[in-house]
């Protein structure tokens, strides 16, 4: 099987109130596990099942007869980038190299942090906000449904999952609000740091 639910970085109640357990809960035991089983039954007797995810993603790419592997193997991938994106008692502003950097690109971390929130308040539907690595300048993107900054060779560094199922039973159709409790109070910037 070349594709596995990894465990959450973190209890799945740490990260209360912000993301409740429950949320937790079908976020990763039902959600996540769904792309995982999914892709792993869509590449098992493929050419493609000893390739690892980033590896499948890249490949498959654009290709409308590889729609749904890419859509479950880039799923996988999204969500065990997103919980290494999040940290009980973490968000508000960097330290470390990350926190110069955003100073330099975005002139400001306020401008950030209003960029990323715009990203996932704009992103129409299902989808994800980003921040990236591009040319060596710090970009904020967004992409839809499961499209990845990796498919397009981009290097991700933080993202926010804006699918309702990432937010629903916590905050119902209020995604801004979700959006501003994650970036003050969940951004792993140690994570974010290891990908600068
Ligand atoms: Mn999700």
């Amino acid at each position: 099987m070349p594709l596995t639910l990894p465990d959450l970085p973190f209890p799945k109640n740490a990260l209360a109130p912000y993301l409740s357990d429950r949320t937790l809960e079908f976020h990763h035991d039902k959600h996540h596990k769904a792309y995982v089983d999914n892709a792993n039954k869509l590449l098992a007797g493929t050419e493609l099942d000893k390739e690892d995810a980033e590896t499948i993603i890249k490949k498959v790419a654009g290709d409308p007869s590889k729609a749904a592997i890419f859509n479950n193997v880039a799923q996988a991938w999204n969500h065990s980038f997103y919980w290494n994106c999040l940290k009980p008692k973490a968000g508000g502003r960097p330290t470390g190299q990350i926190a110069q950097k955003i100073d330099a690109d975005f002139g400001s971390y306020e401008k950030f942090a209003e960029e990323l929130k715009n990203a996932g308040i704009t992103q129409f539907g299902s989808g994800w906000a980003w921040l990236v690595l591009k040319n060596g300048k710090l970009e904020i993107t967004k992409t839809l449904n499961a499209d990845t900054p990796i498919a397009h060779g981009i290097n991700p560094l933080l993202t926010v999952d804006v699918w309702e199922h990432a937010y629903y039973l916590d905050y119902q159709n209020r995604r801004p609000d979700y959006l501003q409790a994650v970036i003050d109070n969940l951004i792993n910037w140690d994570f974010v740091n290891s990908r600068l």
